[in-house]
């Protein structure tokens, strides 16, 4: 069905019409957001946005607010009844303003028509800020990739500084980091059991900043570890160092430890992540009612590029264990793969199919690196114990199981789908584990063999894409 024949309440609200619409007279959750509204399961604002109404609560979502002018954007829906929601987007906003030679982009590939400017600067904090000082007995959480990878002391490139972390410099009441799905569930669910905002203190995979002298309420399943505090690493670089190596090494671990990091007269609280996901999380995930439109009031603005790239794409999996140093992958989603089940990613692909644009071919079966789909190691309670960052660099781990069938199967079946004419594989590959001397693990029946036929037969276009894109030995 194309965007003119659903009825505007397919999609979230983003105007209070939308919300009377709904037959709602107010909000229990507002997502104020540096993207346009793409409802679909690449985009995290529609994720959290219909998690949040899968749970049962009256949410809506106000897409590149004007920060610039009497701010009646943010005022628009009055005070949610739980929280704000703040996300700078998809991308951290540094990132989607400037190149890396620090020059101003000219596109903005989440905004209509590709446009700039419809953001600031450090999004996060200056959303937050405005609603701080609007609302101050509203508690805010941030979240997103701008949230997660600021949540310690960071080096910014851009203004070429050790920054602490973006709850100091936001001032926001809580920060979930990762893939938001686990934490928002059980946040939803406690503040509706009648928890107040303020005792969530043992959520996994939340950040949030106490006095130094307040007492942090425990949980007995987690050790603590304190790392370097913000004022020793702008003094030593070498302590900065060893927090990056901590930070990375804990989030990428079985079973995390809780960070804690002194800034001033403060302390940061990071609680461990949750496991990663079972197949029927991640199902539920992007099984959720997306119309896999962006929202109609965008018709007449151009497209959306980020849409326009994604639209006939499906991702499969959650997760990397490439643990290339330049990647922020396992920072954010961890090394462990969430896979989806067969039925969820065929049900994607009818929908996908139905779409009004779709002329029979799927851009991308894919994922972080497009081949670990289903990959995990072989005696689980071994990885539970391990702090490796990788699983196949310097070598493949001999517990991994790197076992291609399922992932060759998905193609085949999706290749038999009546309504797709070819499917094509543009994430990138991990050659790695296809290559017999680097990777000497279960080849008995061939899987490897067959999986390299059947992608280059018949799911590449001509060019094969590679993951890392990068070359440098240092650099990877
Ligand atoms: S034991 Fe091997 S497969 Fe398991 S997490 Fe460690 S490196 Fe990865």
């Amino acid at each position: 069905m194309d965007q003119n024949q659903r009825p505007i309440t397919d999609w979230l609200p983003i105007t209070k019409k939308e919300v009377e619409k709904r037959g709602w007279s107010d909000l229990d959750v507002i997502i104020i957001s540096g993207d346009a509204y793409v409802d679909h399961p690449a985009f995290g604002t529609a994720v959290i946005g219909r998690i949040i109404e899968d749970e049962g609560f009256k949410v809506g979502i106000i897409p590149q607010p004007n920060w610039r002018d009497d701010l009646r954007d943010f005022k628009k829906f009055g005070e949610p009844k739980y929280f704000f929601g703040v996300t700078s987007g998809c991308m951290d906003s540094m990132i989607n303003h400037y190149t890396a030679g620090k020059r101003i982009r000219s596109e903005d590939a989440y905004t209509p028509g590709g446009l700039s400017g419809f953001r600031p600067d450090y999004a996060t904090t200056v959303y937050t800020k405005i609603l701080k000082e609007l609302y101050p007995e509203v508690p805010v959480v941030i979240g997103g990739i701008e949230a997660s990878l600021r949540r310690v002391t960071h080096y910014d490139y851009w203004s070429d500084q050790l920054m602490p972390s973006i709850l100091e410099s936001s001032g926001a009441d809580l920060l979930v980091y990762g893939m938001g799905d686990q934490p928002l569930r059980d946040l939803l669910r406690l503040l509706s059991k009648g928890v107040p905002f303020d005792n969530l203190r043992t959520l996994n995979q939340t950040a949030f900043i106490v006095d130094e002298n307040e007492t942090i309420p425990k949980n007995k399943r987690w050790e603590t570890v304190e790392l370097n505090s913000h004022e020793d690493c702008l003094e030593d670089k070498i302590k900065y160092a060893s927090n990056f190596k901590r930070v990375e090494v804990e989030s990428n671990k079985w079973n995390a430890d809780r960070i804690l990091q002194k800034i001033g007269g403060k302390t940061l609280v990071i609680n461990p992540p949750y496991k990663t996901m079972s197949e029927k999380e991640i199902d539920a995930s992007f099984d959720l009612p997306y119309t896999r439109l962006p929202h109609p009031k965008y018709k007449k603005r151009g497209d959306i590029p980020a849409y326009e790239m994604i639209k006939f794409s499906i991702n499969m999996h959650r997760g990397c264990f490439g643990g290339c140093s330049f990647c922020t992958i396992s920072a954010h989603q961890g090394k462990f793969i969430a896979s989806r089940s067969t039925k969820s990613i065929m049900k994607e692909v009818d929908e996908v199919v139905e779409h009004p644009e779709f002329k029979g071919y799927i851009s991308d079966l894919g994922g972080p690196s497009a081949n670990m789909y289903q990959m995990k190691g072989k005696d689980e309670s071994i990885c539970a114990k391990c702090s490796a960052p990788s699983c196949i660099h310097p070598v493949v781990c001999n517990n991994l199981d790197t076992n291609h069938t399922p992932l060759t199967e998905i193609y085949k079946k999706v290749d038999k789908h009546p309504g797709v004419k070819k499917a094509f594989v543009g994430s990138g590959i991990r050659y790695d584990l296809l290559v017999e001397d680097y990777n000497k693990n279960d080849n008995e029946d061939n899987n490897k063999e067959e999986y390299m036929e059947e992608l280059v037969k018949n799911h590449i276009s001509g060019r094969l894409k590679v993951a890392p894109e990068h070359t440098s030995e240092n650099t990877l």
